[in-house]
């Protein structure tokens, strides 16, 4: 017998433009820009909805909440995680750890690091040393050093039970 141990991945990027804020994992950060898409454009909770349903043969995001229902306009991306995780739980899987990386010229992470950790903490319901945020930028190489979007990523370990094998 053995443990069913899963990880997942996501990555997500939306397109930044002028503007006075932009939300990211799940916390509203103030800045000279906002991010653009459909709900509220929080590419790091969008990478971290599809790390969850990678655990649990769950499709991605797009195939749950399709951009092109307006249903899902301005909706607060929180709602998303949430529906992720109960599919997970339904699975009868164990959320272990989430680490994620922010790729992004602006705004600058640090000063958010722990508003983002306590944020996705409480959504996926992890003792903060279970979820780690990191940050990084292309120095200025690409569409994120242009400031022309962020990116993020995240990746999700589950424990699914055991496997009798
Ligand atoms: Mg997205």
């Amino acid at each position: 017998m053995i443990q069913d141990i899963r990880t997942g991945f996501g990555f997500d990027v939306h397109k930044l433009i002028p503007g006075d804020g932009l939300w990211l994992g799940g916390v509203f950060i103030p800045c000279s820009h906002s991010l653009l898409g459909h709900s509220d454009a929080d590419a790091l909770l969008h990478a971290l909805c599809d790390a969850i349903f990678g655990t649990i043969n769950g499709g991605d995001i797009g195939q749950h909440f399709p951009p092109t229902d307006p249903q899902w306009a301005d909706r607060p991306s929180k709602y998303f995680v949430e529906y992720a995780m109960n599919m997970l739980r339904k699975a009868g899987g164990t959320l272990i750890n989430a680490d994620t990386l922010i790729i992004s010229e602006t705004p600058k992470i640090n000063p958010h690091r722990k508003a983002l950790q306590v944020s996705i903490a409480q959504l996926l319901h992890l003792p903060l040393e279970r979820v780690n945020i990191k940050a990084t930028t292309t120095e200025t190489l690409g569409f994120t050093g242009r400031k022309e979007g962020l990116a993020a990523q995240a990746q999700v370990s589950v424990h699914m039970g055991t496997l009798n094998v």
